[in-house]
């Protein structure tokens, strides 16, 4: 069976058993604060978990893109090294929303594994919660156990604890103890020498976890104890890769037809074979693994950077690139091709690989080649480090900056300083390291009280598309700190007037008010388990009385005034440029909006000219907005309405159109395009390979721009008293000074001949030698040039002159090569003796040389001594 009947089987299944066959939910988390990735097919429907909201359907079945490379579930490092674990991989998960418990779960598990993928039952174990004796006094999972005893052997039913058996998510949130299925893929002779139920859960590699059933039915709430939840849920997840492992009788993930084609590729571009040296194995798998995640991390919109989630994506990259680096010994970019051959073999199932492949390949190799430059760098500085070392130990924390600064990788370091004979001081290292960790940890720590819950079971309900006002009830409220921000509240109140931040909108402000007019600031709007959160410094001091709800009306109307702008912007961007733009992000402020987009070249400026024109002319047509609150997608694309890629969409979407632009959004807008006053671009600037920003202001900022610039005019008039065109004022003023300039270089050229003829006048012979020492008045290099003139006329010269500019003395030396040759003259030694009276020193050639000091009252006393140098 290959992969894609595989996927296509297990959707299958669960499709007869009235499972609704959902999308795969993007693969970068954008709108929610706990998570930065899925990593796990259950992400998506926490809420659902969390009786938040209720799901329309109560079985779904998909495959979802997981990534676990930061927080409670990351695997990276293990990635390369064994043969089953990845960054990004596949999970296949079936789901009941209060719907079905333990039984069919089972069941239905078995029922697939055994009769549809028919894997030898002989082979698998199983595993069941033993329960724990800490503070969460759980009991063991008799149920689980009981179904199980009637499918398979006890002697393959293992218990197991809570490391293993209870699935949590993170910190919080809804979790359970689970069921897990294990394979054991070892050949019969291993079989019989070592029971396979000695192995499960032992890290080998041949017996491993393939199938996750967890039965969700509590919650963790943030003091660390479990509350049930209202309703119980199944939440399964099996690991696609391992799983066609499994089925294609191969022993390593990598060996399936997922990665072949991939490992392949990378014997091509380096010669290379896989499975003779461990060490060129391990890097040809961790390349084949980390090409998937950054990939499909960039399709989903989420390109390399500095920080949060485009620095893990960044961090990954360059382990992959380090390990070509050192263990293939590529030392250019070559991981971006391998771009179309995963395209091949995924593009089917995940469109939007394909549909960004171009992107993709740029982007990584982009990023490959200034890694690589990076790399070089920090050889370098290692090297410079290295000789400064005293004895064979490298100082740790000189690493650590290496690693910090340069995103030099640690283990690179080591390998080198091996090979040269050293060692790392890895004490060192680690506490930097951890100073360095709790440095950032501690300014991003969160702590979040549990909800006081005021009201149960009422959902909550968003007004705010048509209302700025709305007396609410309040629902429930919590405490919530962090460094940045202090003590917050969260308030969650219905119905709601406030816009939540989302689809690159800030989230609204504004207040809460009681009847005697007490007020409540709201300073900002999220969503989180699809609940509209309110964030405010203080409570309202009476919770029971009825409450009042108000939005800032300006930031609000500033707000979908730039909204609007950029969906013209995105409508005119393609008509300029053309239907290869698409939007790679966007921020929505009440200030200005920016917008992100591939395209492959800076913009010209009659496109950025075109492009403003084109949105004003929508601006002046005053178009109405044309909102239709829940239309089923697919009616939606047919309209023309793009979705974004790495965006997460119901079945019903909102669409809002201004004349022949049409976007699927949920953002707030304007009634019509002239509310938008005008629109006016601020900067175009590239922000990675193949994607640009455009920044533009609208409405009030778009008017403060210009009044300033008015300002400004007026007052550059107002210089020019009652001039009434500023441009030929300016212009006359240029060409007057053009003017000037040039009569003052004409008298400075009369005024250096004059002084050349008086010099020549003064001067004196002394043994035969033209000789002058005198204060002039000009600066370093009108001295220069009068030395050289004077030279050119007489060749038996010693000639020094002194200046005194700005408070500081200046000196020059010249003297005529002949006389350097046979009196042995250095005006370069003569400066720097000269140097001492004023303060200074200086140096140049035998013939010139100069001198600065900062004591003007010296110059005296240097043009006296200067006779001595030839009168010896
Ligand atoms: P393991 O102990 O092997 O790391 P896990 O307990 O972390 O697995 P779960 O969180 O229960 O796994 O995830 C469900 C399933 O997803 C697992 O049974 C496994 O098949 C698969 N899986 C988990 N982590 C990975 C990974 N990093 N790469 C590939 N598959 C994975
Ligand atoms: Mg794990």
């Amino acid at each position: 069976m290959n992969s894609k009947n595989i996927r296509a089987a297990f959707l299958d299944f669960f499709e007869g058993k009235k499972h609704k066959i959902v999308a795969s939910a993007p693969m970068v988390i954008k709108d929610d604060p706990t998570l930065m990735f899925t990593n796990a097919g259950m992400n998506q429907f926490k809420e659902f978990f969390l009786g938040n909201t209720r799901s329309k359907y109560p079985r779904i079945a998909d495959t979802q893109k997981c990534l676990r490379v930061s927080g409670k579930h990351n695997d990276l490092e293990e990635v390369g090294k064994d043969t089953y674990h990845h960054t990004m991989f596949e999970m296949l998960g079936n789901w009941s929303f209060g719907d079905y418990f333990k039984k069919e779960a089972i069941s239905w598990a078995w029922e697939l594994l055994t009769e549809v993928y028919k894997i030898d039952p002989e082979t698998l174990y199983v595993t069941v919660f033993e329960g724990s004796t800490d503070e969460d006094q759980l009991e063991m999972d008799q149920e689980a156990y009981d179904f199980w005893k009637g499918i398979i052997p006890e002697e393959r039913i293992l218990m197991g604890d809570k490391k293993d058996n209870f699935w949590e998510m993170g910190d919080q949130g809804p979790c359970g103890p689970c069921s897990e299925i294990h394979v054991d893929l070892r050949s019969a002779e291993e079989k019989a020498e070592v029971n396979g139920a000695s192995l499960v859960n032992q890290d080998h590699p041949h017996v491993i976890e393939i199938w996750n059933l967890v039965f969700i039915q509590y919650n963790r709430k943030s003091n660390g104890q479990l509350e049930p939840l209202p309703e119980k849920h199944v939440d399964t997840g099996m690991g696609f890769e391992r799983l066609c492992m499994a089925l294609q009788g191969v022993k390593s993930n990598y060996d399936t037809d997922i990665f072949q084609p991939l490992i392949q590729a990378l014997e091509r571009f380096t010669g290379l074979s896989y499975g003779k040296d461990e060490a060129v194995d391990v890097a040809i798998r961790v390349i084949s693994d980390h090409i998937r995640a950054v990939a499909f991390a960039i399709a989903d919109g989420q390109l390399p950077s500095n920080t949060g989630a485009g620095y893990v994506i960044r961090r990954i990259l360059r382990r992959a690139i380090r390990y070509g680096f050192t263990f293939l010994n590529i030392q250019e970019p070559f991981i971006y091709k391998l771009t179309p051959v995963l395209t091949e073999a995924m593009g089917e199932a995940f469109p939007e690989l394909s549909e960004q492949q171009q992107l993709i390949e740029n982007v990584i190799r982009e990023e490959e080649h200034s890694f690589l430059k990076t790399l070089e760098q920090g050889l370098l500085l290692l090297e410079q480090s290295l000789k400064k070392t005293k004895g064979k130990v490298m100082d740790g924390r000189k690493a650590f900056e290496l690693y910090d600064t340069y995103g030099f990788p640690i283990d690179l370091t080591a390998l080198i300083l091996e090979e040269k004979g050293y060692s790392l001081d890895e004490q060192g290292f680690e506490e930097a390291m951890q100073e360095q960790k709790s440095r950032s940890k501690s300014a991003s720590e969160v702590t979040k009280e549990d909800w006081i819950v005021l009201k149960q079971g009422t959902s909550q309900e968003f007004v705010g598309y048509d209302q700025l006002e709305a007396s609410v009830n309040l629902l429930k409220y919590r405490k919530v700190s962090t460094k940045k921000e202090g003590e917050q509240y969260q308030l969650v109140f219905t119905p709601t007037p406030f816009y939540p931040e989302g689809g690159g909108q800030v989230g609204d402000k504004g207040y809460l008010e009681t009847p005697d007019g007490d007020v409540a600031y709201i300073v900002d709007t999220k969503r989180e388990n699809n609940e509209i959160v309110h964030f405010a410094k203080e409570l309202p001091k009476d919770l029971e009385l009825p409450l009042t709800a108000v939005v800032d009306a300006g930031q609000r109307r500033r707000t979908a005034a730039n909204h609007s702008a950029t969906h013209l912007l995105h409508q005119a961007l393609r008509k300029v440029l053309g239907t290869h733009v698409e939007q790679k992000g966007s921020a929505v402020h009440s200030r200005y909006l920016r917008f992100d987009f591939s395209h492959f070249s800076k913009m010209t400026e009659e496109e950025l000219e075109q492009v403003e024109q084109f949105v004003n002319e929508r601006i002046q047509e005053n178009l109405p907005l044309q909102e239709n609150r829940a239309i089923p997608m697919q009616e939606a694309l047919q309209q023309g309405a793009m979705a974004l890629f790495g965006e997460k969409y119901g079945e019903e979407v909102r669409t809002i159109r201004f004349g022949e632009s049409i976007e699927l959004c949920g953002g707030t807008h304007v009634n019509r395009t002239g509310d938008i006053w005008h629109f006016k671009i601020v900067s175009e600037s590239a922000i990675a390979a193949g994607i640009r920003r455009i920044e533009a202001i609208t409405s009030d900022a778009a008017r403060n721009y210009y009044e300033e610039h008015l300002q400004d005019l007026q007052e550059i008039k107002s210089l020019f008293k009652g001039g009434k065109n500023a441009v030929e004022s300016v212009k006359s003023l240029q060409e007057e000074n053009a003017q000037l300039k040039k009569e003052i270089e004409s008298l400075l050229r009369e005024k250096a001949g004059s002084l050349k003829q008086e010099l020549s006048r003064e001067f004196e012979e002394v043994g035969g030698i033209n000789f002058l020492a005198r204060k002039v008045d000009l600066d370093a290099s009108g001295m220069k040039d009068l030395a050289f003139e004077l030279g050119g006329q007489y060749d038996n010269l010693f000639l020094l002159l002194a200046a005194e500019q700005g408070g500081k003395a200046l000196l020059s030396c010249y003297i005529s090569k002949p006389l350097v040759e046979k009196n042995k003259l250095n005006a370069g030694a003569i400066v720097r003796e000269l140097g001492k009276y004023i303060s200074g020193g200086g140096g140049g050639q035998p013939f010139f040389a100069t001198a600065g000091g900062k004591n003007p009252d010296g110059i005296q006393k240097a043009l006296e001594a200067a006779r001595s140098f030839i009168s010896e």
